[in-house]
């Protein structure tokens, strides 16, 4: 397959599992926490899906369409291991985690930290959605859409 043809398929298994899930996070409190704003695409997927709720986004660096830019007080700049560490405990309804690379060696690092992070962010209840894989004992993980090609995408939910 093509990198162009492998990512058509990342984005609609992206755009699909975001579909889904948001559906569910509408009946669940709490705000949403984007980590990699990246160019804000699916920040603003998010937003147009939850409208009025809170979406805080992180990333090291600003790097978003004008169009796709949270507030001030809701864009998180830094290490995402360091700057989300001080929302523990916000109680959130989703956290969706884009900062997959592609790069074995460097999603295996990112995986030593992001699972327990995802954990202490979320509220009981809440789903997690990441691009790199999220084992850990309190993130119990569901089934993706069927067009979602398995072990692309993973979708928890916090117990
Ligand atoms: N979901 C975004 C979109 O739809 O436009 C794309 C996100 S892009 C694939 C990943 C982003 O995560 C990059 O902008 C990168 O700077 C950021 N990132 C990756 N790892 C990070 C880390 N450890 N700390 C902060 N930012 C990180």
């Amino acid at each position: 397959m093509s990198r162009l043809e492998s990512f058509i398929r990342r984005m609609t298994a992206q755009r699909d599992i975001l579909d889904l899930v948001c559906a569910e996070v509408a009946n669940i409190e709490g705000p949403v926490l984007e980590l990699g704003l990246g160019n804000g695409r699916t920040f603003h997927h998010l937003r147009e899906r939850l409208p009025g709720r809170r979406i805080v986004a992180f990333d090291r660096a600003l790097a978003a369409h004008s169009s796709s830019i949270p507030e001030a007080e809701n864009l998180v700049l830094g290490e995402i291991r360091e700057t989300a560490s001080r929302f523990i405990g916000i109680d959130a309804a989703l956290v969706h985690a884009d900062i997959g690379t592609g790069y074995e060696d460097r999603d295996a690092v990112t995986s030593t930290w992001l699972p327990d992070l995802t954990a202490r962010l979320l509220r009981v209840g809440g789903i997690a959605v990441s691009g790199t894989p999220l084992d850990h004992p309190q993130l119990q993980r569901l089934p993706t859409p069927p067009s979602v090609p398995a072990d692309r995408y993973f979708i928890c939910r916090r117990v």
